[in-house]
Formats: C-alpha cells, sequence, structure tokens
C-alpha cells in the first residue's frame, strides 16, 4: 500500500525498514497497528486503510460464496473489492477464475493478465494464465 500523497510505501510494522526481531513479526490477535500516519509527509492513512481493510473482506465474503458455488454472489463481492481496490492481483486473480467459470475464457486472461502485471510472482495466476492461453489458442484453431 502506497501513501497516495508522497507515494511512500506503508507498511504497519518495519518501521524504518528494519527487519522485525525475531518474535516481533506475530503481534497478538487484538494487535492494532498505531502509526496510521505516513512516515514520509505525515498525511493521514487512516481512511485508505479503512478502504484497504473494506476491499479485502469483500474479497473475503466472495470467496465464502465461490466456495460455497454461489458465482453471482462471488461476482458481486470481488466487483465490489476491485471498486474499493484496484491494485490487488488478488482481487483480480479471483475475478479471472470466476469469468472462467463462466466460460468466458477471454475475460479471465484479461483479468489474469491484470493481476500478473501487479505482481509477476502470484503462482497461481500465473500457471492459469499458460493453461488458459494454451485452451484459448486451441479453441481458436478447431481440428
Ligand atoms: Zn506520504
Amino acid at each position: 500500500m502506497k501513501c497516495p500523497v508522497c507515494r511512500a510505501t506503508y507498511r504497519a510494522t518495519n518501521v524504518g525498514g528494519q527487519k522485525p526481531a525475531i518474535g516481533e513479526e506475530s503481534p497478538s490477535p487484538d494487535f492494532t497497528p498505531t502509526p496510521l500516519n505516513c512516515r514520509r509527509c505525515g498525511v493521514d492513512l487512516t481512511p485508505l486503510i479503512h478502504l484497504h481493510d473494506q476491499a479485502v473482506w469483500h474479497h473475503r465474503q466472495a470467496i465464502q460464496a465461490f466456495q460455497a458455488g454461489d458465482y453471482s454472489a462471488a461476482i458481486a463481492q470481488n466487483n465490489q473489492a476491485l471498486a474499493l481496490h484496484a491494485h490487488q492481483a488478488d482481487f483480480h486473480a479471483l475475478a479471472g477464475q470466476l469469468w472462467a467459470l463462466q466460460g468466458d475464457f477471454a475475460q479471465a486472461i484479461a483479468a489474469w493478465k491484470i493481476a500478473h502485471d501487479l505482481n509477476p510472482q502470484h503462482l497461481t495466476t500465473t500457471t492459469y494464465l499458460q493453461h488458459l492461453e494454451a485452451i484459448a489458442s486451441s479453441a481458436n484453431h478447431p481440428i
């Protein structure tokens, strides 16, 4: 997550770029990260973080609906997540899965390409993309 004002990368832990000491990586469940202001320019990042949390909540609802087989609910929830926070590879990856399940491989590939651009290390997306591009190219050239 980046500061919208100065583009500094915001991290709740790891203040000052130092690696957290052993034993400090896992805060207790009720731990609330206190520094909600940008370390560089001091802007209040609370609304941004709130928006991000909301987007993640919608994404989780989408995954639950997806696992329950309710694809239309999953799509609606994931669209909410994407509307709030469009730069999350996981959201686009799930969108791609949902498109593919509905047989819309062009949309699925488009979504996974966005996910892959946002996070080239997103392994699931890379695998899906390779499979789907193979399927799509064989569909374009029937035997
Ligand atoms: Zn800033």
